[in-house]
């Protein structure tokens, strides 16, 4: 017998039927479901997202509806502020519950309360779910029941504990007569455009067919080859992880199903490793938690108040964000970037170094710069990477451990074929020459600018920088 005549399911980072907490209670519980998406208003750009990741979220909600239907329901959606919107639903639908999954994010979370107060005032019943993270900030602590600030034991707690498993997907769901759906978002809506197709399809059926890929031809390699840009040999599931076209609990089973089968122990490390970011993920996600004030400032707060160049003195930062810098590593990650919305890890971390500490620009324009590029753009992941390279964040990367572009590139890249990927004008130019910075005064190529500045000079910049600082805060 269901406790409720209709219940809202308010749709938010968790665009999928399956494995779905709280629309899987609310079916169950309520005779009438209104699956809701609520659209938020602005025009133009905005700091934390844009075109690429917006015509993905669309393409999500587009992909949402039709599998709503397909179970005979139907995705309503509405434009505005959640609480308002919200709160109109409840009236025109007469629900006596709403559910919902928890955002790990500080908005999200501050919205959450707005709902959970309007509940309470309209005396309904208010259900929320863990859903996004294997486990929330409260259940990984120290014995002193602490926030971790270092990865290595906070994982090693993570992996210890007890993993749910996959919720089956909904089959079926009625929704109420007489309520208007309301029309899907379109990137017009927000004055955006994104001409062509985007690079990654959306939808829950095409993310299950990259976790598919990825457990069959990836993960028994993953150790070995994921920080080989050019083989691109990692999942590419962060952008569903996201927008929960995909649940972490799924991603996490499927590959210990799989290392549970691994052929060899090599295999079954390389998949250990996979799981292994998904523990960082969750990690930063606990630092965010735990200290929100990083997105407003360094979390190790040694560093705060560092000096740092203005982004408005000279054409620095926009060379960096064309990839024109002269650093072919760096320059192929941020064309990849524009490109695709995407870019490999591993130069991310060079591209990210690259501008806190050769070019000497507060990481928080570069954390911003790549919200609103990266389709898989997530607050806690890209502001933990922004902050580990700059040196500043939980278990950061040492100031004094300064990523040298040009060795990076022996190391990973060393034949050039990433580099000439996303660097057509280098495809004739010698893969040696992309090892050391050329000679004063030439270049690699007519077409290729000149690099703009010098690794060493700025490496001792940079140092001498963070030095000058701590003797500065030593008392
Ligand atoms: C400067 C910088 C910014 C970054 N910004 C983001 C971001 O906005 N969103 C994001 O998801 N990741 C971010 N990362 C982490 C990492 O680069 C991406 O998660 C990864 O490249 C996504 O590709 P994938 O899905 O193929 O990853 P895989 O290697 O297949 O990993 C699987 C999943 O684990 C998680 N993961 C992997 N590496 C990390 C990591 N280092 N930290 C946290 N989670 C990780 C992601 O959810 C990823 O999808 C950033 C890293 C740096 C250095």
């Amino acid at each position: 017998m269901p406790r409720y005549a209709t219940a809202i399911h308010w749709f938010r980072r968790d665009l999928r039927l399956s494995d779905n907490p709280a629309l899987f209670h609310a079916v169950k519980e309520a005779e009438a479901v209104v699956p809701v998406y609520i659209q938020s208003v602005w025009k133009g750009s905005h700091a934390w997202t844009g075109p690429g990741r917006q015509a993905f979220l669309c393409g999500n909600l587009a992909s949402l509806a039709r599998n709503l239907e397909h179970i005979g329901g139907a995705l309503f959606c509405r434009r505005g502020e959640a609480r308002g919107e919200l709160e109109a639903l409840i009236r025109e639908t007469k629900a006596e519950a709403v559910y919902f999954n928890r955002d790990p994010d500080p908005y999200g979370r501050a919205m959450e309360a707005t709902i959970r107060e309007l509940c309470r005032e309209y005396g309904i019943a208010c259900h929320e779910y863990q859903e996004a993270v294997l486990h929330e900030p409260h259940e990984v602590l120290t014995g002193s029941g602490l926030p971790y600030k270092v990865y290595t034991p906070y994982s090693r707690n993570w992996f210890g504990l007890t993993k749910t498993l996959p919720l089956p997907a909904v089959k079926s769901l009625r929704v109420p007569e007489g309520i208007a759906h309301g029309r899907l978002p379109e990137l017009a809506d927000w004055g955006l455009e994104w001409s062509g197709e985007l690079p990654l399809e959306s939808g829950e059926k095409a993310a299950r067919a990259r976790l598919k890929q990825a457990v069959e031809q990836s993960l028994s390699r993953y150790e070995e080859r994921r920080n080989d840009p050019a083989a691109d040999a990692t999942s590419h599931l962060g952008a569903d992880l996201r927008y929960g076209t995909i649940s972490v609990r799924e991603v996490y089973h499927r590959a210990a199903e799989a290392a549970a089968g691994a052929a060899t122990e090599r295999e079954r490390k390389s998949i250990f490793t996979f799981q292994k970011q998904l523990a960082w993920r969750e990690f930063f996600m606990a630092v965010l938690h735990h200290h929100p004030e990083v997105l407003e400032t360094d979390f190790n707060p040694d560093w705060r108040g560092l000096e740092w160049d203005d982004p408005g003195a000279g054409d620095r930062l926009e060379r960096w964000k064309e990839g024109r810098t002269g650093f072919p590593i760096v320059d192929a990650g941020m064309r990849q970037l524009r490109e695709t919305g995407y870019m490999h890890n591993r130069v991310r971390m060079i591209t990210a170094m690259f501008l806190t500490k050769d070019l000497h620009l507060h990481w928080m324009l570069g954390e911003s710069h790549f919200m609103q590029h990266l389709l898989d753009g997530e607050i806690a992941n890209n502001n933990g990477g922004w902050q580990w390279s700059a040196g500043t964040g939980a278990d950061a990367a040492p100031y004094f451990r300064i990523q040298n572009p040009w060795t990076q590139t022996a190391t990973y890249d060393p034949e050039g074929i990433y580099i000439k990927r996303w660097l057509p004008e280098l495809a004739k130019v010698d893969p040696k020459r992309f090892l050391a910075p050329p000679p004063p005064g030439t270049r690699l190529c007519a077409d290729y600018v000149a690099p703009i500045v010098d690794h060493k000079a700025e490496r001792e910049v940079t140092l001498e920088r963070f030095k000058r600082h701590r003797a500065g805060g030593e008392r």
